[in-house]
């Protein structure tokens, strides 16, 4: 969610948290609207679906990941047709808070108990690969989409989640992963944050989602794919082929579908697998720090 900044300039000097809690006291904390279309407008339109279509691949959803396909499935040279029932990058994608770890969100030391050492770290070292990947994709297009690289920190809360950062140190070090463990001293001095202890590791980046679902909207375009947003797929019928049923009237035949619908993916499953809660992410104006930087190497 985007708070817009408010009026009153905060003094310098005066500590961080107390800055915070008059800006949060001015802010809007629950506007409805999104950070990256609102940053960088709407940058492309692309019309509903009018008349029937058919393709090698039918992608349902243009958020980062229809987007993803759209340019790999254009490239290795498949007819592809690509619908949202929004406008194309308004939904996850446009609210994500853009950072790139590899770190996902169970630790190596916790899903190597579930699934395996060696699948635990293949699973970490693709994560880790997958950020060059982000990397050489936004260097092949005409616009970096906001890429940089940048230090990540996983911070303890507790003195338990403490021992626990110990212990995945090890297991990040022992599958090749370059990891620093920070003591509470360290921590305070290289980051000024009060914490028992902390992970750091350089191998992370951030990029803008909404951007970079647009520029590989527009490759896949030249290539010959075709986009409809505004268009709802209401029903999909399977056979020899697929044919997708949408809130247009006119459908969609193709031989291959992806359903790349994001958190809204259960209405094609058929089946209830998670209860969704309520995620937020707050953006500010940048926030000029007395003595240095807010976030030291903007980790
Ligand atoms: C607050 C927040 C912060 C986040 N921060 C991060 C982060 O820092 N880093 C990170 O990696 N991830 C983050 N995420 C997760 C990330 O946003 C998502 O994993 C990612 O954007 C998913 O992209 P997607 O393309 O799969 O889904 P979406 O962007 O949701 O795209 C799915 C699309 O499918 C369309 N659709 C749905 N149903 C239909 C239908 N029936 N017919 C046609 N179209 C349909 C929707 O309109 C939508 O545009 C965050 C998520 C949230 C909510």
């Amino acid at each position: 969610m985007f708070a817009p900044a408010p009026q009153a300039q905060p003094q310098q000097g005066v500590q961080f948290r107390a800055r915070a809690a008059a800006k949060m006291a001015a802010m809007d904390l629950r506007s409805g609207r999104a950070f990256w279309p609102l940053t960088n407008g709407l940058m492309y339109t692309y019309p509903p679906l009018a008349a029937p279509e058919q393709a090698d691949v039918l992608v349902i959803g243009a958020g980062i990941t229809g987007a993803l396909l759209a340019d790999a499935l254009s490239e290795a040279g498949l007819d592809t047709v690509v619908l949202d029932r929004r406008d194309a990058g308004f939904g996850s994608t446009s609210a994500s808070t853009a950072l790139l770890q590899y770190e996902i969100d169970t630790n190596l030391v916790d899903l190597s108990a579930m699934i395996g050492r060696a699948d635990a770290e293949r699973a970490y070292h693709l994560c880790r690969d997958a950020i060059d990947r982000v990397r050489a994709l936004t260097a092949g297009l005409s616009d970096d989409c906001g890429f940089r690289a940048r230090g990540s920190l996983y911070y303890a809360s507790t003195r338990k989640d403490a021992r626990m950062l110990r212990e995945e140190h090890a297991a990040r070090t022992r599958a090749g992963l370059a990891v620093e463990h920070l003591d509470a001293r360290e921590l305070k001095a290289r980051f000024g944050i009060q914490a028992p202890a902390a992970l750091f590791s350089r191998d992370g980046a951030e990029v803008d989602p909404y951007r970079l679902t647009q520029q590989l909207l527009q490759r896949a375009l030249t290539r010959g794919a075709r986009v409809y947003d505004r268009t709802a797929v209401t029903r999909l019928d399977g056979g020899r082929t697929w044919t997708a049923h949408t809130d247009r009237g006119v459908p969609v035949r193709a031989h291959w579908v992806v359903v790349a619908t994001g958190y809204e993916a259960e209405t094609f499953l058929g089946r209830r697998l998670a209860q969704l809660k309520n995620s937020y992410a707050l953006a500010t104006e940048p926030i000029a720090q007395a003595g240095g930087e807010l976030w030291p190497g903007a980790a």
